[in-house]
């Protein structure tokens, strides 16, 4: 089967705009915060930026203001915003709420297009995804949905615990899965709701304190407690939700995939810099074998998640779920990236640990990313599933 892996030129061009707009406006800001977007005021500031230097909401179609990248496009595009932690903020292609808007344009009504995506698409408000539950509720297991919702005269009853739930504080509405048949423990039976912040029974509880910090509005505890939102709060058809998840989740874990890439290679550039630059024991660094190795590691690191990148999105971008080409570049991109900046960090020595560089801040931003999206172990347990599965199929055919 042929493949086409190849960004266009608009692609390019887009891709290369965007890598310039990062290195001579973003990076400043972020190295002069410390990697922490300090303020709403700097949010904005940088999303303006980001629209004069027309690089904004780049996967957002043009109806919406955007650019219209498919997945493939994505991959050139997001890896450059994600050079530094405040590109993809700024290029409104940050989680949650770029996974969001990708399910908001293939599922929403018209009117939850205009009511939602459109503020959102042109970042005037922000948005969070409500799925995790506090043990024993839905984490790895999804299938143990405990929040559930109610039929009510005219709308919905939700009530439920969730937590880790990112950019809460300061979003304008929530994506909440709330089960609407069976009981936790049974598949599916989920539905989404659109939740509007302020609606009543709704509370946004504790920060949770966190290895992370970069992602925009924390994560958050989010309680419901006899709220109730009408029929038009739900999103796509009742008890598919599950279904949807899949839609929003192939996808937005490509994306972070594609971000967190763009950080390897900013280690990787830290490393390079320095070892070229540092002089031990009568040589550069960088001419050390077990200095090179590392070095070379990254390299390989850094091609091998791309490469894995990029078939999963030609899989996406064919119309499939992709699931195993999902996993396996998660998992491998997971760690690879992992790997990277805890090697660059280790060839910049007390350097490298300090608050002088960025990368002891990068090595923490880039560590949850094994836990969520689906942990290393469960992505592991579902590749090895499926291609048993298939091995017994194949066998029962032949
Ligand atoms: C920084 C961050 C941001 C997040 N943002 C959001 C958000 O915005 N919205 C949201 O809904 N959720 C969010 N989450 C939650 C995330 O989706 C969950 O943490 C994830 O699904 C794992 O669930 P859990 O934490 O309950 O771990 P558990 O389900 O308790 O799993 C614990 C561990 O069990 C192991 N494990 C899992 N499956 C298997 C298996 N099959 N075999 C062997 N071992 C296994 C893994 O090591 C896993 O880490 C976020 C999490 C983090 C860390």
């Amino acid at each position: 089967m042929g493949q086409e892996l190849a960004a266009g030129p608009e692609v390019v061009a887009l891709a290369e705009r965007t890598a310039a707009f990062i290195r001579e406006v973003v990076v400043p800001i972020e190295e002069a915060n410390g990697g922490v977007v300090p303020s709403d005021a700097v949010y904005r500031e940088l999303q303006q930026a980001a629209k004069a230097a027309g690089v904004f909401a780049p996967h957002v179609s043009k109806e919406y203001g955007g650019h219209g990248l498919d997945m493939r496009g994505r991959a050139v595009v997001f890896e450059e915003a994600g050079y530094s932690l405040f590109g993809p903020l700024a290029l409104n292609i940050a989680a949650p709420d770029e996974g969001n808007m990708h399910m908001l344009e293939l599922i929403a009504t018209e009117e939850q297009k205009q009511r939602y995506l459109a503020p959102l698409a042109a970042g005037d408000i922000r948005s969070c995804f409500a799925m995790t539950e506090p043990a024993p509720g839905a984490g790895s297991d999804p299938d143990a949905l405990r929040t559930r919702a109610t039929r009510v005269d005219g709308g919905w009853r939700i009530d439920g615990e969730k937590w880790f739930i990112t950019g809460a504080d300061g979003a304008a509405f929530a994506i909440v899965m709330a089960r609407t048949a069976g009981e936790p423990g049974d598949r599916g039976g989920a539905t989404m709701f659109l939740v509007d912040a302020g609606t009543p029974g709704m509370t946004i509880g504790r920060h949770i304190p966190t290895l992370d910090e970069s992602l925009y509005g924390g994560h958050l505890e989010v309680s419901f407690d006899t709220c109730v939102v009408p029929d038009s709060a739900v999103l796509g058809e009742v008890d598919q939700g599950y279904r949807y998840a899949q839609v929003r989740l192939g996808p937005a874990r490509m994306t972070h995939c594609m971000r967190w890439l763009g950080i390897a290679r900013r280690a990787q550039d830290i490393a390079v810099a320095r070892t070229a630059e540092r002089r031990l024991f009568g040589s550069r660094l960088a001419d050390l074998g077990m200095a090179q190795q590392m070095l070379a590691d990254n390299e390989i690191d850094i091609a091998a998640t791309r490469g894995l990148i990029l078939q999963a999105c030609w899989e996406l971008d064919q119309g499939g779920h992709a699931g195993q080409a999902v996993s396996i570049a998660k998992v491998f991109s997971a760690e690879a990236i992992y790997r990277v900046v805890d090697r660059s960090l280790q060839l910049c020595g007390a350097l490298g640990v300090s608050g002088d560089i960025l990368l002891g801040r990068f090595l923490r931003e880039v560590r949850p990313f094994r836990i969520y999206d689906g942990s290393s172990e469960t992505h592991r347990w579902s590749i090895a599933k499926r291609v048993v599965g298939r091995h017994v199929k194949n066998q029962a055919q032949s």
